[in-house]
């Protein structure tokens, strides 16, 4: 099984960390927001607070030991940056990165990550199939 680490534990990043669980993965999930970490602490097979943005704390979740790392960091477009810099410089080489805007995408593309994942474009594809093919239920 695979082992992952999420780092935002938003509504993006936990429900990512969650059904990774049930699938029978290991998910490391990280937040600066203690009470996030608290929620996901049970659920999770490690939840840790750090911030990210800091080198000095990314390196202490040795994340070097994980297949995937996937940036789920929305709002703070900063931070989000400024975490895959630091995982680029890291050797990180499977990184994965929720983008909020076309301007994200294009700095991401450069940085040259795994994968740029939007959801809300991907789910109103996913949607816009459902509602095509009713038949059809993926869940
Ligand atoms: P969602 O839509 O998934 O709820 P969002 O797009 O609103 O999320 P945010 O809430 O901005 O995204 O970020 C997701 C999570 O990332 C938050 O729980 C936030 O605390 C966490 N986060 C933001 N900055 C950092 C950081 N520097 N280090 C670690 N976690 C961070």
């Amino acid at each position: 099984m695979g082992q992952f680490a999420i780092i935002g534990l938003g509504r993006f990043g936990s429900a990512a960390s969650l059904e990774l669980m049930r699938m029978g993965h290991s998910v490391l999930g990280v937040d600066t927001n203690g009470k996030l970490v608290d929620k996901y602490a049970d659920q999770l097979t490690h939840a840790v607070i750090a911030d990210v943005t800091d080198p000095a704390a990314l390196d202490e979740l040795g994340l070097d030991n994980y297949d995937v790392v996937l940036v789920a960091i929305g709002e703070d477009i900063q931070a989000s940056l400024l975490c895959v810099v630091h995982l680029k410089s890291m050797g990180i080489q499977t990184l994965w990165v929720k983008a909020s805007s076309h301007a994200q995408h294009l700095i991401l593309s450069k940085l040259g990550v795994t994968r740029i994942v939007h959801p809300e474009e991907e789910m109103g594809i996913r949607v816009a199939q459902a509602l095509s093919y009713p038949m059809v239920n993926d869940y």
